[in-house]
C-alpha cells in the first residue's frame, strides 16, 4: 500500500535530517496561520543548554514563490563550529523540499478527512487502545439518536453499546479471532426501531506491521433486506399456489392413463405420457423454487435420523433406472467399505443425490458412464481442508463419509466450474440444449452445508465431472 504521511510525521523527518545530514541541534519549523499570515511554530528540537555555538538563521519555506513558513536554526551539535557554505546551499534546498512536502501531506490530510466526512456509508476507526478516533456524520447517524445537535455528544463504546446494541468491543474480538484481512458481519441495532447493517472491519498497520487501529464501515441494509424478504415471500406464496392446480392435473392424468373412465386409443396414452412428464417436470422445478425460497430466508431445516446412506443411494439409483436405460447409459456403483450409519435428514440427502446423478445422466450423451461411489475418509485426507473459510464450520478431526457422482458426460470448463454452486447459474451451452433453473447445485450445497458438511466438484472439458461431498459421521445425535 501507498504510505503517506501525516503532517506531524513530514515535520519530525525535516527536523531529524537537519539533525543528522548538517549537524544542527537545535531548530524549529514555523507555518503561516490560516488567516493572517503570522508565523506560529508548529515542530521544534533540541532546546539550547548555552554551551553550544549558537547561530539563528532562517530558511524559507516557498512554494511556487509563496512563503508559507520557515526553519529556523537555532544552535549546532557541539562537534559542529559553524554553518558552511556548503551548508547553506543544502538548507536552501532542504527548505524547498520541506515546503513541497508539507503542502502535499496537509492536502492528503484535508482530502482524506473530508473525504471520510461526506461518505454515504459510515466509517469509524478505532486507535491502538480500540478507543473511538474517528466517527463519521453517516456513522452517527446510524448508530445515534436523532438529535439535531449530536456533535456535543461524546461518543463511547459503551453509550453505543447500552443505547444502541452495538458492541464494538465483541466486533473487534471476533474480527482478530476470523484472522481475516478484511471481516465481515451482519448486525442488528436497535434505533427508534430496528435497522439492519453489515460491518466490514480491518485493522490498520504500522510501519512493523503492528496493528495500530481498526477502520469499520458500515451499510444500513435495512431496506434492501426488506425487498429481499417480499421477493422470497412471493416466490414462495406463487410456488404454492401453482401446486396445488398442478397436483389435480397430475392427479387426472394418472386417472385417465390407468383407464379408470374407460378406455383410450395409443395417440390419446401418447398425450397423456406427454402431459404427465410435463407436469413431472414443472413439479421438480416448482419443488426446486420453493426450496430455493426456503434457503434465502433462512428456513430451511433439516430432520436428521439415523440412516443409512447405502439404502438411500440404491433408492435413488433404482428410481432413476429408466432415465439411465433411455440413454443407454452405464450406471455403476462402489461401495468400498461398510458404512456407518450417519444422522442426516433423509429426504433432503435423497433431493441431493437426485440432483447430483439428474444433472449427471442430463449431461452425460447416449452410451456413457456413471458411477456412484462411496468411502470413509478422515478429515486430514479431504483435500480441501483448510483451503476455504468454510471449512471451519467442519469438525477438524473424525471421519466423513465420502460420495462422488462421477460421469463421462460434457464436462465443465474451469472458469465455469468456480461458479456453478452460485445461485442461478448454467453454463452457456450453445451446443447442447439442456432444460434447467440453475438452483439444483445451489440446493445441493445448501443441504451439504446444513449437515456440516462440504461439497465441490472436479471435472475436465469435453471428459467428464465428479461431484463429491462429504458427510460427517457423528455418532451422537447433533440439536
Ligand atoms: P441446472 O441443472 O438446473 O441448470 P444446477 O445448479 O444443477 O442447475 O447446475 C448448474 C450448471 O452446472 C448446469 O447448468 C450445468 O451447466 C453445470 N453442471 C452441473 N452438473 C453437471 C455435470 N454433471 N456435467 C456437466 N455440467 C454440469
Amino acid at each position: 500500500m501507498h504510505k503517506t504521511l501525516n503532517l506531524k510525521e513530514v515535520y519530525d523527518i525535516i527536523l531529524d535530517t537537519l539533525k543528522q545530514i548538517i549537524g544542527i541541534k537545535s531548530a524549529s519549523i514555523l507555518m503561516r496561520n490560516e488567516k493572517g499570515g503570522k508565523l506560529e511554530a508548529v515542530a521544534s528540537m533540541g532546546r539550547g543548554t548555552g554551551h553550544e555555538a549558537r547561530v539563528t538563521k532562517k530558511y524559507p519555506l516557498k512554494l511556487e514563490n509563496k512563503t508559507i513558513g520557515e526553519i529556523r536554526i537555532h544552535s549546532l551539535l557541539p562537534q559542529k563550529e559553524k554553518l558552511t557554505n556548503e551548508d547553506n546551499e543544502l538548507l536552501t534546498i532542504l527548505a524547498g523540499q520541506a515546503a513541497v512536502a508539507i503542502t502535499g501531506a496537509k492536502l492528503y490530510t484535508a482530502s482524506s478527512q473530508s473525504v471520510v466526512e461526506c461518505m454515504t456509508d459510515g466509517v469509524i476507526m478505532t486507535d491502538q487502545n480500540d478507543e473511538i478516533s474517528v466517527l463519521n456524520p453517516a456513522a452517527r447517524k446510524m448508530l445515534m439518536y436523532r438529535r439535531k445537535n449530536e456533535t456535543g455528544i461524546v461518543l463511547t463504546k459503551e453509550l453505543l453499546k447500552k443505547a444502541r446494541n452495538f458492541d464494538l468491543d465483541q466486533l473487534l474480538e471476533e474480527m482478530r479471532t476470523s484472522k481475516q484481512d478484511v471481516f465481515t458481519k451482519e448486525i442488528k441495532i436497535s434505533n427508534s426501531y430496528e435497522r439492519i447493517l453489515t460491518v466490514q472491519m480491518s485493522q490498520i498497520k504500522g510501519e512493523g506491521e503492528e496493528p495500530i487501529g481498526t477502520v469499520i464501515g458500515l451499510r444500513d441494509i435495512t431496506e434492501e433486506k426488506h425487498v429481499e424478504r417480499l421477493k422470497s415471500e412471493l416466490v414462495s406464496n406463487v410456488s404454492h399456489e401453482l401446486r396445488t392446480p398442478l397436483t389435480s392435473i397430475k392427479n387426472s392424468t394418472e386417472i385417465l392413463l390407468n383407464k379408470i373412465p374407460g378406455e383410450i386409443n395409443k395417440d390419446q396414452q401418447e398425450f397423456l405420457n406427454m402431459t404427465s412428464r410435463n407436469t413431472e417436470r414443472l413439479n421438480t422445478l416448482i419443488g426446486q423454487l420453493l426450496q430455493f425460497s426456503k434457503i434465502e430466508s433462512k428456513r430451511l431445516k433439516v430432520n436428521k435420523k439415523l440412516i443409512s446412506l447405502q439404502e438411500l443411494c440404491d433408492r435413488v439409483l433404482d428410481r432413476l433406472k429408466p432415465q439411465t436405460l433411455e440413454k443407454k447409459i452405464t450406471l455403476k456403483r462402489y461401495y468400498r467399505k461398510p458404512i456407518p450409519r450417519i444422522y442426516a435428514d433423509p429426504d433432503k440427502i435423497d433431493e441431493l443425490l437426485t440432483n447430483l446423478l439428474g444433472n449427471a445422466i442430463k449431461f452425460t450423451p447416449e452410451g456413457g458412464k456413471i458411477s456412484l461411489s462411496m468411502d470413509i475418509m478422515t478429515s486430514s485426507k479431504i483435500p480441501w481442508m483448510g483451503e476455504s473459510k468454510a471449512s471451519k464450520k467442519v469438525e477438524k478431526s473424525g471421519k466423513y463419509v465420502k460420495i462422488s457422482v462421477s460421469d463421462t458426460g460434457i464436462g465443465i470448463k474451469p472458469e465455469d466450474l468456480e461458479h456453478i454452486f452460485d445461485r442461478f447459474y448454467r453454463v452457456d451451452q450453445s451446443e447442447h440444449t439442456v432444460a434447467g433453473t440453475g438452483l439444483g447445485l445451489t440446493i445441493s450445497k445448501e443441504i451439504v452445508q446444513l449437515h456440516g458438511g462440504k461439497i465441490w466438484a472436479e471435472s475436465e472439458h469435453q471428459k467428464g465431472s465428479t461431484f463429491n461431498f462429504v458427510l460427517p459421521t457423528i455418532r451422537r445425535r447433533k440439536r
